[in-house]
């Protein structure tokens, strides 16, 4: 299953807040075998979120949208799903007994607009705070909240999945530059595929479907690359 991410804020673009919304789910999604190919930033305007949740729902397996719920004016997320798909925001029954029966909320000092969705859409409940999310076919319209992204995360989780990959870990003390011939010749030989992250030294992760051609993969490096001490 090919995912695609949108968050949306203009405080994230700004570099105000980090984008913590965005490793939380490629993590979680990667972990049910779900494949994340792309995470997007967009800023508080309808118009950008329209047009970029169309383009991915017509090329990804699911989208996870992330931001800009609520009624505040800058809350644009909802407006640009329902444009995405052509159907207008509608106040949605379901949301708002919700918040009142679970909430505690009086539907009148609820802010105008709390609970509109795009119309046909399936309601996600907020659990930990109030502007609900949604489902619109593959698209999933979540808090930007972190507490309550991930809490509505946690009722669409099992919706997510994939065949998981296998990851084993080699940390080596060469220069990566170095390494080049030797990365070339595990991947010809075994079914993998090797991530290298320098940084203070050279991680490698060896990545496939089949467990065992990953760990076949490490043991060959670890035999042929000069490894950290702690390993
Ligand atoms: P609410 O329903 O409370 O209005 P919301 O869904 O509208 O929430 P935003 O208004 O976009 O969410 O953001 C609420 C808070 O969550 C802000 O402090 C924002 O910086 C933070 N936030 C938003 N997106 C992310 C993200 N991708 N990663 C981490 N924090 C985020
Ligand atoms: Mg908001």
């Amino acid at each position: 299953m090919r995912v695609a991410l949108v968050t949306v804020g203009d405080e994230l673009l700004a570099g105000e807040t980090v984008n913590t919304n965005a490793a939380w789910l490629g993590e979680q999604l990667t972990e049910r075998g779900a494949s994340v190919e792309r995470v997007v930033t967009l800023p508080d305007r309808e118009a950008d979120i329209a047009r970029t949740v169309n383009e991915y729902h017509a090329e990804y397996d699911a989208v996870v949208v992330t931001g800009g719920l609520g009624p505040t004016h800058d809350d644009l997320t909802m407006a640009g799903v329902a444009a995405a798909f052509g159907r207008p925001l509608e106040r949605n029954e379901e949301a708002l007994a919700w918040l009142e029966d679970h909430g505690g909320y009086a539907r009148a000092d609820l802010a105008a607009g709390t609970a509109d969705l795009p119309a046909g859409a399936r309601v996600l409940h907020n659990e930990a705070g109030v502007a609900p999310g949604c489902v619109v076919e593959s698209v999933y319209v979540l808090p930007g909240v972190p507490s309550e992204m991930k809490a509505m995360f946690e009722s669409i989780r099992e919706e997510f999945e994939g065949v998981r990959l296998h990851v084993a870990t080699v940390e080596v003390d060469e220069p990566e530059s170095a390494l080049v011939d030797r990365f070339e010749e595990v991947q010809s030989a075994f079914d993998v595929t090797l991530g290298s992250y320098p940084g203070d030294h050279v991680t490698v992760r060896v990545r496939g479907e089949d467990e065992a051609a990953v760990e076949r993969a490490a043991a060959w490096l670890r035999e042929r690359v000069e490894l950290l001490d702690e390993e």
